[in-house]
């Protein structure tokens, strides 16, 4: 069988833990495994790094935030692939330019176009484990580029496609998938099962198991995800008693609650011109509407902007109107429309829980609400125990 593996920064956050991944790796080589292991950067690595940027000055170039981002995860290959030697396994590490991680030159928020894993495949033949560089790829340009914050999901997903994989496990700290944060939501519940097409609406919406472009190449490339917690043994069959399988074809229905934080809402009289400046400032929007009036609104998440006072100057300076940042919260699920009672109960236990609701939007699979930061828990647990527990 041939597997793709991704651990997360906090699964390879000391070097204790790196050893506990590179004793699962070589577990699964043993079996007989062709292993590919994708690695997130060290702990908070990559926040830190922003950190220290920011010292440097105020507003980093993103060109230059990726050639510094980009380096947390080569600390993490290299010193796995020295952990894996040590334990008797042959092994090699690469980055993402080498393994052939082929991107948009969005710098801090690039979309893999291609994948060329010609010397992964050379390697694998050789029989060693190759061990990539999470997050990062290389524009046509040969500039090094990184794929927004959580990419390492969507490296390890578009390297199983490209590579044929017979499975790509996505290892954490949290066991699999659940109906809230349980961070946030005490009685969040185990979702064992998972179409895809949710699943990718809930990491769009913020949930923070899976990178929502990773799911985006799931669904395209028809690959099943495994999210697992890292350390949970696995039984013979190479699956642990407890996680998440994500599938195109699955036909479980969950109802989850999500929330984002840091998001602005903009609006403007002239769509076209407001799309043009998100554009050209690099500025994703969650979703555009506009309504019959001609009020163009957008909803924009920060988490990829590392400049956005830049950014929100110059669309406020073009006559774009601003929010605060604030919080979306969603529900997400099947025909949420549909049964026509969802919506009254999602503005009503918003509504009971006191919370200000700035604005909504309703698709079938989703309803979501963008609230006052300071409200965004509240909300969370009074839409999960009016709509995914009652
Ligand atoms: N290290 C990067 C981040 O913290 C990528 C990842 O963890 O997947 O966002
Ligand atoms: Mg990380």
């Amino acid at each position: 069988m041939r597997i793709v593996q991704k651990y997360g920064g906090s699964s390879v956050a000391t070097v204790e833990k790196l050893g506990q991944v590179a004793d699962m790796v070589a577990a699964a080589r043993r079996r007989g495994d062709d292993v590919v292991v994708v690695v997130s950067a060290m702990g908070k690595t990559t926040d830190d790094l922003i950190a220290l940027a920011k010292k440097v000055s105020p507003e980093p170039a993103r060109r230059e935030l990726d050639m510094l981002v980009s380096t947390g995860e080569r600390v993490s290959m290299a010193l796995l692939s020295i952990a894996m030697q040590a334990r008797g396994i042959d092994s090699i590490s690469f980055t993402g330019s080498q393994s052939g991680i082929i991107t948009s030159d969005r710098h801090f928020d690039a979309r893999i176009l291609e994948v060329r894993p010609y010397r992964i495949e050379d390697e694998l033949d050789r029989g060693k484990v190759v061990i990539v560089a999470g997050y990062q790829g290389m524009s046509e340009k040969k500039e090094i580029t990184t794929l927004g914050r959580g990419g390492s999901d969507t490296t390890a997903v578009a390297l199983a496609a490209a590579l044929g994989a017979d499975r790509c496990e996505i290892y954490s700290d949290v066991d699999g998938v659940y109906s809230a944060d349980p961070r946030v939501v005490a009685d969040a519940s185990h979702l064992p099962e998972l179409r895809l097409e949710l699943l990718q609406e809930m990491a769009e919406a913020g949930a923070k198991v899976l990178n929502a472009q990773a799911v985006e190449w799931a669904r395209r490339s028809n690959i099943a995800i495994h999210a697992r917690k890292t350390g949970d043994s696995v039984g013979a069959n190479g699956h642990p008693e407890k996680q998440t399988v994500a599938r195109e074809d699955a036909d479980a229905r969950a109802r989850a609650v999500t929330g984002l934080g840091r998001v602005v809402c903009a609006s403007a009289s002239d769509v076209g011109l407001l799309a043009a400046l998100l554009t050209e400032l690099r500025v994703p929007a969650l979703d555009v509407s506009v309504d019959d009036g001609g009020q163009a609104r957008a909803v924009l998440p920060l988490l990829n902007v590392p400049d956005w006072p830049r950014c929100e100057a110059a669309l406020v300076a073009a006559g774009v109107t601003m929010s605060e940042e604030r919080s979306f919260v969603s529900v997400v699920g099947d025909g949420l429309l549909s049964e026509g009672r969802s919506l009254p109960m999602f503005l009503r236990s918003l509504r009971d829980a006191n919370v200000m609701v700035h604005a909504v939007r309703a698709t079938p699979l989703r309803l979501s609400a963008v609230v006052a930061t300071s409200a965004q828990g509240d909300a969370e647990r009074a839409l999960h125990a009016a709509l995914v527990r009652g």
